[in-house]
């Protein structure tokens, strides 16, 4: 199945149809007329994987592509456009430009926790730069990796995305062949795992990973809205988003106000039963639920050897609806060791909520004695995906963005970088190689390459010929 697809998806590649702006638009708004004709059946898959409600869908996933591909359409021909460069008077007279041109047939291997979006997101900047491409959706959200192997073949033009089902397995075989590039969005460990294959035939990768996204309270005066915007972004799909904040460090004498807060935002988003309300979702699966239900439990747990670890709200759990409630934990503040300050959970110290990436819907509060700790906390770790801030003060702003790196910083908000797509989304370090999304991913999938053109007349090359002597003699 895998060497078919990629076979046709070369064919394709080979011929000279993709390069031509048409056949780019074509695919892009034969994918645009699907999310909208068809948005149904994609909206029930996501209910089904993850009790996604439509108005969610539309929101997160749907509605995201949608806005990814009229900016492309929008922009195209000018990203598409040769851009000229200077020459340096040693090599006038002549002319030179970049001229973009596809790489050929990209991998796209994509995630659960938004399988629509982060699927076609990728495909949408692979086509629009003129390559086919093989896609492979997760086999942890079925229902939608189903519908888009049903759906994408319909609504582009013949090979141009070969979608192929399928986990481990099916996965491990399609890295086996040769793909120009190959985008994969996921963990660490299996970016890896496609790196390792990837480097067998030097093939370029885009790495979208995760890792823990911290955020850094101290603005007193908006503390209500603040708490309302970290709970929107923590707990939308159920805390199942890479960018999700992980955990909040603040003041101790800030732990307190904020958790009243942010319990209040909960009621007001999610009501006094978050498994009541339509907008709040489900985790994927039993052992991710379980998962989490252990890291909470051993996290808090740890409070009985007194270290501290509390549910201060939520905690409530049904393991046969993959319901998991929207929890806040107190947790003991950070543990100066050989590397500076680093989270810790009390008597082992390397409890998995504290040293994974959570995940799910439990928000840890730490508290710190300063923003300068926040962060050296935040430096002794691996560059995160996303940092949040919300601070008044400039000063405190300004001395997260110069002392930290992440793959993006937002002040006084979350989640919304990764919806504009004229903003690059991607990793740095740990959390992940390359960024995409409008023309980013156009560059991205794209070569640019240098056209130069020498004129015969005048021959000033034949100054850099042998015999050379006149030159040393005019250099002397
Ligand atoms: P996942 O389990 O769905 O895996 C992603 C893809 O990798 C799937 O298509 C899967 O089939 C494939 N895969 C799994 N094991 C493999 C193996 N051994 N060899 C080859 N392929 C394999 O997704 P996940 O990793 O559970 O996703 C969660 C992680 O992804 C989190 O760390 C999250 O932060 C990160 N993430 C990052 C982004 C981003 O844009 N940076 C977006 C979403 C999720």
């Amino acid at each position: 199945m895998s060497a078919a697809a990629v076979t046709a998806a070369r064919h394709l590649a080979e011929s000279d149809e993709p390069r031509s702006l048409s056949w780019r638009r074509r695919q892009l708004t034969g994918i645009r007329e699907m999310l909208t004709a068809d948005a149904d059946q994609l909206a029930e898959a996501l209910e089904a994987d993850l009790a996604k409600s439509p108005a969610q869908a539309q929101l997160t996933e749907i509605g995201v592509v949608l806005s990814e591909i009229d900016h492309t359409l929008k922009n195209l021909e000018s990203w598409a456009r040769p851009r000229s460069l200077d020459v340096p008077l040693f090599l006038r007279p002549a002319s030179a430009r970049l001229q973009p041109e596809p790489l050929g047939v990209v991998l796209i291997i994509s995630p659960w926790n938004y399988p629509v979006q982060l699927c076609l997101s990728p495909l949408v900047g692979a086509l629009a730069a003129g390559n086919t491409v093989v896609v492979k959706p997760s086999e942890i959200a079925p229902h939608t990796s189903a519908a888009l192997a049903e759906l994408l073949p319909r609504y582009t033009s013949a090979d141009a995305v070969q979608v192929v089902e399928g986990g481990v397995e099916e996965t491990t075989e399609l890295l086996r062949h040769r793909f120009d590039h190959i985008v994969y969005t996921g963990n660490g460990h299996v970016g890896r795992i496609v790196m390792r294959a990837a480097a067998e035939h030097l093939t370029p990768v885009t790495l979208e990973l995760g890792g823990k996204s911290p955020t850094w309270f101290d603005d007193d005066e908006r503390l209500e809205a603040a708490a309302r915007r970290i709970v929107w972004s923590k707990f939308t799909n159920a805390g199942q988003t890479c960018i999700a904040p992980d955990y909040v460090l603040t003041t101790p004498d800030r732990v307190q106000p904020l958790t009243q807060a942010l319990q209040k935002a909960c009621r007001q988003m999610f009501g006094r039963d978050p498994r009541r309300s339509p907008d709040y979702g489900r985790i994927v699966n039993e052992k991710h639920f379980d998962r989490l239900a252990a890291a909470l439990q051993e996290h808090t747990s740890a409070n009985r050897a007194g270290a501290g670890a509390t549910v201060a709200f939520g905690g409530a759990q049904d393991r046969a609806q993959r319901y998991f409630a929207p929890t806040v934990v107190h947790s003991p503040a950070p543990r100066r060791g050989a590397r500076g300050l680093a989270l810790t959970a009390g008597a082992r110290g390397d409890d998995a909520l504290m040293a994974e990436e959570i995940f799910g819907p439990i928000l840890p509060i730490v508290p710190v004695d300063s923003a300068e700790d926040a962060v050296e906390l935040i430096r002794a770790g691996e560059k995160p995906l996303a940092l949040y801030v919300h601070s008044a003060s400039a000063q405190t702003r300004e001395l997260f963005e110069r002392r930290t790196s992440s793959g993006s910083i937002v002040h006084d908000a979350g989640l919304v970088q990764a919806g504009a797509a004229t903003i690059p989304f991607g990793g740095v370090g740990e959390s992940g190689i390359g960024a995409y999304h409008g023309e980013a991913s156009f560059r991205r999938f794209s070569h640019d390459k240098p056209v130069v053109e020498k004129p015969y007349l005048p021959d000033t090359l034949s100054f850099a010929m042998p015999p050379l002597g006149r030159i040393k003699r005019a250099l002397l």
